[in-house]
């Protein structure tokens, strides 16, 4: 089993209810359990116009490879109508694997730890939350990235959290 990290954002629709419902999906898969989840974030686009955003982060347990998982991301983003008119385009659903246990992996179609986790507010704040010491391969702690996005605005919206434990079972 694999411990992994997920980022969930939305722009269009209902965003909030569509992460709600988006981790509902995530957590009927026999491959996953999900272990803990940040509370919503509301965030100010980054790279991008639109409204504002709806950010949260779940971490995972998974026996599903990475490919397999991000193929599971991608499938979920469809189901809730997600459409790439451009890059960096409105969303109904972004399902991004930001980390996947301690593994670097660095292919055509995926790469892992995501590579501008470390520069997104939306991605840290959250992460740090679902768990505070999270250290991202290669790179360090996700905190000590945290004030350098100090100007990105983003605000937490609901007060339902659950961090991980501090031991996670490793089987
Ligand atoms: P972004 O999330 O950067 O706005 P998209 O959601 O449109 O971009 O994803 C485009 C592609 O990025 C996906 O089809 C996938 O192959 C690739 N990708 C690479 N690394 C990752 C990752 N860690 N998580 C999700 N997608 C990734
Ligand atoms: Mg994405």
């Amino acid at each position: 089993m694999t411990l992994a990290y997920l980022g969930l954002g939305a722009n269009l629709g209902d965003a909030r209810q569509t992460l709600k419902d988006a981790v509902v999906c995530l957590a009927q898969h026999s491959g996953l359990t999900v272990v803990a989840k940040s509370g919503f974030y509301r965030s100010a686009p980054v790279d991008a116009g639109g409204d504002d955003y709806m950010n949260a982060v779940v971490a995972i347990e998974t026996s599903l490879a990475a490919a397999r998982l991000l193929a599971l991301c991608l499938a979920i983003e469809h189901h809730f109508g997600r459409e790439r008119p451009f890059r960096n385009a409105p969303r109904t659903l972004d399902l991004d694997i930001l980390l996947y246990g301690d593994d670097i992996i660095d292919t055509a179609d995926l790469c892992v730890p995501h590579p501008r986790m470390t520069q997104r507010a939306f991605v840290l704040v959250p992460l740090v939350e679902v768990s505070p010491d999270i250290v991202i391969p290669g790179l360090g702690r996700a905190a000590d990235f945290v004030a350098a996005v100090s100007d990105q605005r983003i605000e937490r919206v609901d007060l339902g959290q659950c961090r991980i434990p501090n031991r996670v079972p490793s089987s």
